[in-house]
């Protein structure tokens, strides 16, 4: 395993940067104070090919793990809530299209979703169905043509500014557990949809939003994949977008670090530095080599990816150990910044914050450890 970042990706990484630095920078704070994300800089990372995705020729082409983590990290030591706004629609919406479209539903969703002109996201969580996956109790029901929705989807991210939301409802009630569901792709402004914008104090600026469907119709060419499969379709997207929370979740961890050892560069306390006390140079390094275990596991799932070995298995090592360094680090430098980190406006506040939410997204921490411990039996390995 060669742990060099290939030339072509650490070139497009720089622009990426340089891009973020002029557009999302100055603007944070009034998406902050808005809490919400223009549509047009979804466009602006569509053109330059940096949405998962890209069309070229009627071909629909993945971007490379490795880039679209360190994509992700980046947006993470500076705004893990648009960071996760722009997972939402990659990992989680198009994504799903990528896994599970036809032919059909990729030409005429992928280009949209690669551009940032149509906006995809996944509505599971139910009021009664969280980690609980199969517990969905949405309805589709057939009729001519297609299907009538009805349900509520609890917490959908970018559910606000979607065009589209992949949605998984009971087709099949009568049948086991496991093949009760399908997924469908419903036009959010589909006769019948209700949305409604939910206050939160986690990844702001992105939006969580209940969706409420109401004798929703859904033409039979947007069932994506197979009837009855839904409940595996809505897991293995999950297991493919738990490489980006890993690694917006290792941003976050970063960018609280980093806030944190400046700050204690600065302070004085005492007569000194506050970062020339050696508790303070042992925390360093403790978190320090947390975040460097993580990006190697986090590196070590890219590869697999790429290689397309099975990756579940790191990937919720990866999505593990990125919440739990997150957690811890956001805390600590929290604590660093004294009082000023209660105040809501301030940049270190959000860390311990967004670290939170990321334990709950694509799966809490008891749930990863569900499936750590599941594949290391699964594989012999005790
Ligand atoms: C900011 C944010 C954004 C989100 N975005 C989306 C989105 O875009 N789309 C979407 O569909 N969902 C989204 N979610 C929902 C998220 O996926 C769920 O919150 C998560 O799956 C957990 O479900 P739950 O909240 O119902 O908790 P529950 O499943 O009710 O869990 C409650 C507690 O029980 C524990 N627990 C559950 N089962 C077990 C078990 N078998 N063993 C041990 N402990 C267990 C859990 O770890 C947790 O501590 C979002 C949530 C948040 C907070």
């Amino acid at each position: 395993m060669d742990l060099r970042i290939p030339t072509e990706i650490e070139k497009e990484l720089g622009l990426y940067r340089e891009f973020i630095s002029k557009r999302l920078l100055p603007n944070l704070a009034g998406w902050y104070a808005e809490k919400q994300i223009p549509r047009d800089f979804f466009l602006e990372l569509g053109t330059r090919g940096w949405l998962g995705l890209t069309a070229e020729g009627g071909q629909i082409r993945e971007q490379n793990p490795l880039q679209t983590a360190l994509m992700l990290e980046h947006l993470g030591t500076i705004s893990p809530g648009t960071g996760v706004a722009v997972l939402a629609h990659v990992s989680l919406g198009a994504q799903g299209i990528v896994l599970f479209g036809n032919q059909e539903q990729r030409d005429r969703y992928l280009p949209l979703a690669s551009r940032g002109e149509t906006l995809v996201c996944l509505g599971n969580t139910e009021p009664g169905a969280g980690s609980d996956v199969a517990a969905v109790a949405a309805t589709a029901t057939k009729v001519d043509g297609g299907w009538i929705i009805n349900g509520v989807k609890s917490y959908v991210t970018n559910g606000a500014i979607s065009d589209l939301a992949l949605v998984t409802a009971v087709s099949d009630p009568a049948a086991e557990r496991n093949s009760r569901i399908s997924m469908f792709l419903v036009d959010l402004t589909a006769k019948g949809i209700t949305r409604t914008k939910l206050h939160k104090e986690v990844w702001i600026p992105s939006d969580l939003t209940r969706i409420k469907f109401e004798e929703v119709f859904v033409p039979e060419a947007d069932l994506i994949g197979e009837r009855g499969r839904g409940l595996q379709q809505v897991l293995e997207i999950f297991t493919n977008s738990r490489i980006t929370i890993a690694a917006l979740t290792l941003g976050t961890a970063e960018g609280a670090f980093l806030a944190g050892v400046e700050h204690a560069k600065k302070r004085r306390a005492f007569g000194k530095k506050v970062i020339e006390f050696q508790a303070k140079a042992f925390e360093i390094a403790d978190f320090y080599s947390k975040i460097e275990a993580t990006r190697l596991l986090l590196w070590k799932t890219c590869w697999e990816k790429e290689l397309g070995a099975d990756f579940r298995l790191s990937a919720s090592i990866a999505k593990y150990l990125s919440v739990e360094t997150a957690r811890a680090t956001g805390q600590w430098a929290a604590d660093v910044f004294g009082a000023a980190s209660v105040i809501f406006e301030h940049p270190v506040h959000k860390y311990p914050m967004d670290a939170w939410a990321s334990s709950l997204g694509e799966g809490t921490q008891d749930v990863q450890k569900l499936i750590i411990f599941r594949e290391f039996m699964r594989r012999g390995m005790a």
